[in-house]
């Protein structure tokens, strides 16, 4: 009986990217990391040592890369090892991989629990891992930290990986390769973190890639201070870093809606293969509430387009890079696409007493709460007061708003920022073709102060209130 000899890996050091998948997979320990960088890619392949390999392949299943190790053909000579040039030791590559398929999720029931008493970043982070997510990375930035900290103290628990990176720049770059690999990744940051991630908010849109983004936002300009504002809704609605970004941008105003849209968050996120921005402000992120949470969570699967690594989904590239003018033109194209269809069936939006409305109050987050009393107040003093809440900021709610407005006179806008909730809604009207809405008044406050129900209330009456 002859014994055939296993043939024993063959590395082209510059098909290497240096990922160590081979080296978790070697039970003879053979390969190392390297420590040389390959001067034609820049990248450090691993070493490898083969006096104890037995052959056994599991590396060469393990390699994510075409070209990466491969058999070491039983008649090739030593001459031809020193071409390197796999092509010509190997033969034309064919992927032999079978074609990806959707690995779907799977819906888990929970039992039934009491509801919990928990701030708004809080009940963000335990949404977040009840959709699934297991990848968090984040730089701490008040005041959204708290969010961050909770999913440090969850995540590894679960299997998950929890990494504080160095800078926001790097954070949005993680979450580029976790969202890449079909993975559901989330992170807390706050106004002057976020403006740090656009510009790989814009590759996560042009490379079509799914991630949550929680901005808890603060006063500014500049590093303003920690206090609420609602200062990045022009950033998130109109400002996703360079080129034609759009993403569904979600504004809630309870903890429970924390939880609720971070949930949502994850579904549209994949849905769309796009980021989605979850806006919060200082004071919702830091508010306790009861939380109820829902009768079931996610176990993810993996989607058919993610780079995962394995050999199903090994012809499987990302990227936002299109040379060639037609193609990048295409490009855009097909994303605008996905724009319109997300604008068509994603409005979302609360109304309050706006049936027969003929002031109609329009706030969101925080500033929202006390705009719904000021609408209580106003009701209670016989004027028809309602409220326009709109829970995504981006696309704007307008099917409803235009009900909304139906009997209203006036439109008075309640927001914690110099007009960028009121632009959107001047926007969105002039888009749907309303050219003459209502007349339009405003109570706004920066820089920490929110606007309070006394003030609402006296803005609508027309009276001054009292300082
Ligand atoms: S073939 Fe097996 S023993 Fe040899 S290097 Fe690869 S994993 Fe290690
Ligand atoms: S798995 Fe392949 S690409 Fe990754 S380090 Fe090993 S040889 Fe290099």
């Amino acid at each position: 009986m002859t014994t055939k000899v296993r043939p024993k890996p063959f590395l082209v050091p510059h098909f290497c990217k240096g990922c160590g998948r081979c080296i978790d997979s070697c039970n003879k320990h053979c390969i190392t990391a390297g420590t040389e960088i390959d001067p034609l890619t820049g990248l450090i392949p691993v070493h490898i040592d083969l006096d104890t390999c037995n052959g056994c392949g599991l590396c060469i299943d393990a390699c994510p890369e075409p070209y990466g190790l491969t058999p070491i053909p039983e008649d090739a000579t030593p001459a031809d090892f020193e071409l390197m040039d796999p092509e010509k030791l190997f033969g034309k590559k064919t992927n032999t991989a079978p074609n990806p398929v959707d690995i779907p999720d799977e819906t888990i029931p929970l039992p039934k629990f009491e509801p919990l008493v928990v701030k708004g970043t809080y009940a963000s982070a335990v949404g977040a891992i009840l959709a699934g997510c297991r990848h968090f990375f984040g730089y701490p930035i008040t005041p959204s930290t708290e969010g961050a900290e909770l999913m440090a103290k969850l995540l590894p628990k679960l299997d998950g990986s929890f990494l504080q990176a160095v800078s926001e720049v790097a954070t949005v770059n993680m979450m580029y390769g976790a969202g890449g690999a079909g993975l559901r990744a989330m992170t807390f940051t706050s106004s002057p973190g976020f403006s740090l991630m656009l510009e790989g908010i814009s590759y996560m849109i042009g490379s079509e890639l799914p991630g949550v983004f929680v901005n808890v936002m603060r006063g500014g300009p500049g590093l303003g201070n920690i206090a609420p504002e609602q200062s990045d809704i022009k950033l998130a609605c109109r400002g996703l870093g360079h080129g034609n970004t759009q993403a569904i941008v979600l504004a809630p105003s309870t903890p429970q809606e924390m939880l609720d849209v971070t949930m949502l968050a994850f579904d549209l996120s994949f849905k769309y293969r796009n980021p989605v921005i979850i806006l919060g402000d200082g004071y919702l992120g830091q508010m306790t509430g009861k939380v109820t949470l829902p009768p079931t969570m996610l176990r993810p699967g993996i989607p058919k387009w993610a780079v995962y690594g394995d050999a199903m989904h090994r012809a499987n590239v990302h990227t936002s890079i299109y040379l060639d003018e037609n193609d990048l033109e295409n490009h855009n194209l097909h994303i605008i696409a996905k724009y319109e269809l997300m604008a068509k069936n994603e409005q979302r939006a609360d109304a309050f007493f706006t049936d027969d409305a003929e002031v109609l109050i329009v706030a969101c987050n925080t500033p929202a709460r006390m705009a719904k009393g000021a609408v209580e107040a106003l009701r209670k003093d016989g004027i028809k007061a309602g409220l326009f809440r709109p829970i995504t900021l981006w696309p704007f709610p307008i099917e409803a708003f235009r009900k909304s407005i139906t009997h209203a006179k006036r439109i008075v806008v309640v927001e914690a920022s110099n007009g960028q909730l009121e632009d959107e809604v001047r926007l969105a009207l002039s888009k749907a073709g309303i050219h003459n809405p209502p007349e339009f008044e405003h109570v706004r406050h920066f820089g920490g102060i929110l606007p309070q129900l006394d003030e609402i209330v006296a803005a609508v009456k027309g009276n001054e209130v009292a300082a």
